[in-house]
């Protein structure tokens, strides 16, 4: 990413370092916006040792959410503090879940850390990266019950590529599913206000966003808090009326939340891509009731007829967790019925993962890890031939598709999304004897189905 010029030069020079999900990734880009507009110089750097030349402080925004990320976000700053201590920059300031999960042992274990600074103040990153430079103990910036405030004016220097941007509509979650512990770092569900999402969709959509990606730990709660009402649909419908936006899609849906009015304004309004994100998590009643989630697995395959009556050709992702404790064969065998029933599009399967301070932490059995592992193979695998046939059933038709880059393999093939793909987490659209630039759409026939893959010709 470019340096950008600042309007009060010299405040210093500070590199970021992002971690973890799409909500990290717009947090780190709210915190580069705050600090330029403090006049910082700012960058972000995949790794503390690739910060340029002449940055004082490095600022990593970490993940605390599974065993590997923390691992990775411990790593990523004792590497900023090798090089604090070979005198190459000058401070080391942490942010994120992982300070707003472990505040006290970071505060114990890392006295070099210059400064913490929670998932509820990132608001403040100015004045503790200024306050880091001119202060010399250990500055700790930790709401103790983390409650999200939104900066109040969009402020994002945006990190990914230029046409597609992620949209936070809501921080934090009410729910208490029992193997997760995001409520207890991210806090209660709080809702952008809506006047302010839209500022930010107009002010990324003239930065020349096409594509907003709408996300949450809960986006069907959206407006619950601040108006009183589920405000989704109609915040779908808002968005929708704002210039050059040509893509709208929604994640992070909570099954049981999802009504005929979402349904509805997914399925009606125009540039809300048919694509749905809602992760289920699993299908067997009984391990739904400990997971303490609330439908069942008659509920889902309701819900799912529900969404295609109103958009049939609508593309619906979602994830399970395999191996969560007490999971028996039985259970397992339920979840592959339902996974051949239900015929997603797409599904992540994670194996369970034990979170400190979580009920399901607590419940035995648990299932060993080759049995998880193998349940996790066995479902993905099942899925493959599922997400084929859906592929399939797209050859010969028309489909719209956002170019992204070009083929390593073969520099004509544009390589591209359709509104069935997420960013990331989906499959890729490839365009045979394509030019067109990064950014732009264009219409094609699918001419081939892989399993995660489509291969299709530009209509000319
Ligand atoms: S709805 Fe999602 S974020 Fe909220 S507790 Fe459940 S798994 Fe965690």
């Amino acid at each position: 990413m470019p340096t950008i010029e600042i309007s009060r030069p010299n405040a210093g020079k500070v590199s970021l370092i992002n971690l973890g999900c799409a909500k990290n990734e717009v947090d780190s880009e709210e915190m580069l916006g705050l600090l330029a507009r403090e006049g910082y110089a700012v960058e972000s750097s995949r790794t503390p040792n690739a910060a340029s030349q002449g940055t004082d402080v490095v600022v990593i925004n970490t993940c605390g959410f599974i065993d590997a990320a923390k691992e990775e976000s411990i790593n990523t700053i004792l590497e900023a503090l090798e090089r604090k201590k070979r005198g190459e920059i000058k401070r080391v300031v942490v942010a994120g879940c992982l300070v707003q999960r472990y505040s006290e042992q970071l505060r114990i274990e890392l006295p070099e850390v210059d400064a913490f600074i929670g998932t509820g103040n990132i608001g403040d990153i100015g004045t503790v990266v200024g306050q880091s430079l001119i202060r010399t103990d250990q500055l700790m910036q930790v709401g103790e019950k983390p409650h999200h405030r939104w900066v109040e004016t969009p402020t994002r220097v945006r990190l990914g590529a230029p046409w597609t941007a992620w949209l936070k509509i809501s921080e934090g979650c009410d729910h208490a599913c029992t193997f997760c512990a995001i409520p207890s770092f991210r806090g209660g569900h709080v809702s952008k206000p809506f006047e302010r999402i839209l500022e930010e969709a107009t002010l990324l959509a003239s930065q020349g966003v096409r594509e907003l990606n709408l996300i949450a730990q809960d986006s069907t709660q959206y407006g619950y808090d601040l108006y009183g009402k589920m405000r989704l649909p109609e915040l779908l419908r808002e968005l929708a009326q704002v210039n050059d936006i040509h893509w709208i899609r929604l994640f992070y849906c909570y099954p049981s939340r999802v009504n005929r009015g979402i349904i509805e304004a997914v399925a009606t309004t125009p540039k809300v891509c048919h694509y749905i994100d809602m992760p289920l998590q699993h299908a067997d009643d009984e391990m739904l009731r400990k997971m303490r989630r609330p439908m069942s697995n008659a509920g889902y395959l309701k819900l799912l007829a529900d969404f295609r009556a109103a958009a049939p050709d609508v593309a619906i992702r979602t994830t399970f967790i395999v191996g969560f404790p007490g999971e028996t064969k039985e259970h397992f065998a339920t979840l592959e019925r339902f996974v051949d029933e239900a015929r997603f599009d797409r599904v992540g399967v994670f194996e369970y993962s034990v979170e400190d301070g979580t009920p399901s932490a607590e419940m035995m059995p648990k299932v060993p890890s080759r049995i998880k592992r193998s349940r996790k193979d066995l479902l993905m695998q099942r899925q493959q031939a599922i997400s084929l046939a859906c592929n399939q059933k797209w050859v010969g038709r028309e489909l719209e598709v956002l170019v992204e880059s070009r083929s390593p393999m073969d520099i004509t093939t544009a390589v591209g999304r359709s509104f069935r793909d997420a960013p990331e987490v989906d499959g890729q659209v490839l365009v045979r004897r394509c030019s067109a630039a990064p950014g732009s759409f264009v219409r094609t026939r699918v001419v081939e189905a892989r399993p995660y893959d489509l291969v299709a010709e530009l209509i000319v």
